[in-house]
């Protein structure tokens, strides 16, 4: 993926989000404050204008920047760390940057897997791609419908304790959308 393209798969997340928006809303108000889907629609939008499309890292490195300053909450850091991150690697491998972004989020989170966070899904779709030329949306899909079954130790969720049990994370759904532009097909 070049420069160009990877722009314009970010900027393709700025529809989604408008799409999602009241989806991860929705999931953030079951088991957190409610912001997630507005703090996701309001980073996204401000890369439109942001990013540096000199060459792969300076696009990776613009994004991380702004979703770390934009997005705000526990995700902003989170997401916007692990694009930084990301932009350090140099490599034309995709499983180099999934590395990358992986750990950036379990560094900085302090996050193990089964913690019910948005780590159970990129974790666990850098394994499958290392495994399988092709991760699909709905692949992604179901490595966030499985964080329902499990109880939040980690963020807002955590105060929920056993009662986060039987929701999706917030944070699992949206980083569907982020791998999706990232790894998926289209
Ligand atoms: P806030 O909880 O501050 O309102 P958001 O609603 O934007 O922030 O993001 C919540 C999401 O952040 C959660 O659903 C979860 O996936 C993720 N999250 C929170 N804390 C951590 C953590 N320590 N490690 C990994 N992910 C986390
Ligand atoms: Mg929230
Ligand atoms: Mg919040």
């Amino acid at each position: 993926m070049d420069a160009q393209q990877l722009k314009e798969r970010l900027l393709s997340l700025v529809t989604v989000f408008e799409e999602k928006e009241g989806l991860l809303t929705s999931l953030d108000r079951e088991i957190g404050d409610g912001d997630h889907g507005v703090n996701m629609l309001r980073g996204f939008k401000s890369l439109e204008g942001s990013i540096d499309d000199a060459s792969v890292q300076t696009v990776l490195k613009t994004t991380g920047m702004t979703l770390m300053s934009k997005i705000g909450g526990a995700s902003g850091p989170l997401y916007g760390f692990a694009f930084v991150k990301m932009s350090n690697v140099e490599s034309d491998d995709i499983h180099d940057y999934l590395q990358a972004f992986s750990e950036a989020v379990k560094t900085r989170g302090k996050v193990e897997l089964n913690e019910k966070t948005m780590y159970d899904v990129i974790e666990r779709a850098r394994q499958m791609k290392e495994k399988a030329e092709k991760v699909t949306i709905d692949d992604l899909q179901q490595l966030a419908d499985n964080t329902k079954d499990m109880i939040a130790t980690k963020g807002r969720a955590s105060y929920f304790n056993e009662n986060s049990k039987g929701h999706i994370d917030p944070g699992a759904q949206s980083s569907v959308y982020i791998l999706n532009a990232l790894i998926g097909d289209d």
